[in-house]
């Protein structure tokens, strides 16, 4: 990586104060006899126990190291299978990064994390206070999804997006993704032979995506490069960099990081959402959409509540309080927390606030979305 970021990098990673999250993949943890890479394990713990600032792990591989462990070949057929491989898999996972933390003279905690632990503002505040604790004492966090419960649409799907958002949570500095690449890079490398490395990324606009669109998911982890892009997106508009580097190879990824500065790094937002726009911002699972005219989008963009009169239709089945999407003709512009569950914002639609009394029975609070409860995505 080029100056000017590959030094501060490296004297965060190795000296920083703040916190660390490291997300780790599933094909990083498994080597190709099935059996886990308990060495390259212990070399990161011993990298990283020295550090003074606090460190979080989001370990992948549970599944892949339960489906060794049952002798199932290929990727679960069933959901059930997965499951069970999980359970099987995240016990010895646990246990081997306990060790080799323990080594090393660190304690570790595992913390399994549903989708809703985090959508929720109550269940993520609650998180948050015990991973604090956790980090007040020393102690490494060693994170996954909850694999053995969470199921199809309730899924945070990928440990990308989970470290992310562990990352806001935590208030991290650097979120560092360690995968099987090198890094992004300006076309697919497995299939143009002299494509570039990119070792920063400013901004995350459309090119970048459209970049990160040729790359597929590894062989055992479920993301590819997409889920990467949208996790630094989570954590970038945070103010949380993320740091995108190579962990294949028995070379230990931090020291290697250090010495050849290859990989990407995708800068922070210059400026990040406050705290409870970043949770809003970060939330995963919207249960209904709002159509919104073209006066209601304009009104978004100026920092506006969402009024009932801009709102052309509803659909889904969603209570007071929950996450809706935001949809305008061009497609969605952001989300929030509704108001109103979906009967009631569809008796109010096209309205205006005078009449909400004579409509539902109550006289209701103003907006639909208030500015305070939505996000824009351009943010
Ligand atoms: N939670 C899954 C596991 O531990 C991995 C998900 C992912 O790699 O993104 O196997």
């Amino acid at each position: 990586m080029s100056a000017p970021s590959h030094p501060a990098l490296r004297d965060f990673l190795l000296d920083g104060t703040a916190p660390l999250v490291i997300k780790i993949g599933s094909s990083l943890m498994i080597g190709e006899d099935g059996a886990p890479r308990r060495q390259w394990m212990s070399d990161l713990a011993r990298q990283l126990a020295g550090r003074p600032g606090p460190i979080l792990a989001v370990s992948s591989g549970a599944i892949a190291l339960g489906r060794s462990a049952l002798g199932i070949a290929d990727r679960p057929a069933s959901l059930a299978e997965a499951q069970a491989a999980a359970a099987v898999g995240q016990i010895r996972l646990a246990g081997i990064w306990s060790e080799a933390w323990a080594d090393c003279g660190r304690t570790a905690a595992q913390v399994l994390l549903s989708l809703d632990d985090l959508e929720n503002r109550g269940r993520y505040l609650n998180a948050r206070n015990t991973i604090e604790t956790l980090l007040a004492r020393g102690v490494v966090p060693i994170i996954n999804e909850n694999d053995t419960v969470a199921t199809g649409e309730i899924r945070f799907g990928d440990n990308d997006r989970l470290g992310a958002r562990v990352a806001l949570l935590a208030g991290a500095d650097l979120l560092l993704l360690l995968s099987d690449v090198d890094g992004l890079f300006d076309a697919d490398p497995r299939k143009v032979p002299d494509a570039k490395l990119i070792p920063e990324v400013p901004v995350i606009d459309a090119g970048v995506e459209a970049r990160a669109g040729a790359a597929e998911a590894t062989g055992f982890g479920t993301g590819g490069m997409v889920s990467k892009l949208a996790a630094a997106r989570i954590a970038t508009s945070g103010g949380c960099p993320v740091l995108l580097a190579d962990g294949s190879g028995d070379a230990e990824p931090i020291a290697r990081f250090c010495e050849t500065g290859t990989g990407t790094c995708f800068h922070a937002a210059e400026k990040p959402l406050v705290r409870r726009k970043q949770w809003l911002r970060s939330l995963q699972h919207s249960a209904g959409t709002l159509h919104l005219d073209a006066g209601a989008v304009a009104a978004l963009d100026r920092g506006a509540s969402l009024l009932a009169s801009g709102i052309r239709r509803v659909d889904g089945d969603f209570r007071r309080g929950d996450l809706v999407e935001l949809r305008g003709s061009r497609g969605t512009v952001g989300q929030g927390l509704c108001g109103y569950d979906a009967v009631d914002a569809a008796r109010i639609i096209g309205r205006h606030s005078s009449e909400f009394e004579a409509l539902l029975g109550y006289a209701g609070r103003g907006p639909v979305v208030h500015r305070d409860d939505l996000i824009l995505f351009e943010c």
